[in-house]
């Protein structure tokens, strides 16, 4: 599932880009891999299974060239693709964003393997990774890494994950379990002394 931008401060930072800013680059991405990024996602769509909301989404995530599995400088870039999957317990179902990332952790990469994502609906609207999702990606990428987010006509907005998730709580947020356990025990001990 996914949100649409309402929020006034996320339009103005999200823009309408033409592909091939800068010498072919778009936001950091080469011609060729934003334009399988982008081709990648819109045609996830066809694999949802949504029969109750109808809402198509698809998901595209882009390896770093040094993650892929055979990385060469002429190989096509490489991208793992995931769609919505709905369930008739409705809560039940799963966003194309988490089918995508829990894909790629299953074949073995983490942060530091991703360099950009797609999201892509039917809609006319830009729609961005729901609340759940977002979190869900903040533990495998980057705050930096690009969400580029799909109209059904292929146009796009596109947001860092740090802009979409300020704030944010991550794996590098959270303190050692030494460090707690250290802390915790050593406040159990305070406690049986005043005992
Ligand atoms: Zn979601």
């Amino acid at each position: 599932m996914s949100t649409a931008i309402s929020d006034p401060i996320a339009a103005a930072v999200a823009t309408v880009a033409a592909p091939g800013e800068s010498n072919g680059i778009v936001h950091g991405l080469s011609t060729a891999e934003f334009e399988i990024l982008s081709a990648k996602c819109l045609d996830a769509r066809k694999a949802a299974y949504c029969p109750y909301s109808l809402f198509r989404v698809g998901a595209s995530i882009l390896l770093h060239p040094s993650s892929s599995t055979n990385p060469s400088p002429s190989s096509s870039p490489k991208i793992i693709t995931g769609a919505n999957v709905e369930n008739a317990s409705y809560p039940v179902g799963t966003c194309a964003e988490r089918v995508a990332m829990g894909t790629a952790v299953m074949q073995g990469h983490r942060i530091g393997s991703f360099k950009a994502i797609g999201v892509a609906t039917d809609m006319e609207a830009f729609c961005s990774p729901c609340g759940m999702c977002r979190q869900f990606l903040r533990e495998f990428c980057e705050l930096e890494i690009p969400i580029f987010m799909f109209n059904k006509r292929g146009e796009y907005k596109v947001m860092t994950l740090g802009e979409l998730l300020p704030m944010s709580f991550g794996p590098d947020v959270l303190p050692p379990r030494e460090v707690l356990k250290r802390e915790r025990d050593e406040e159990e001990e305070g406690k049986g002394k005043i005992a």
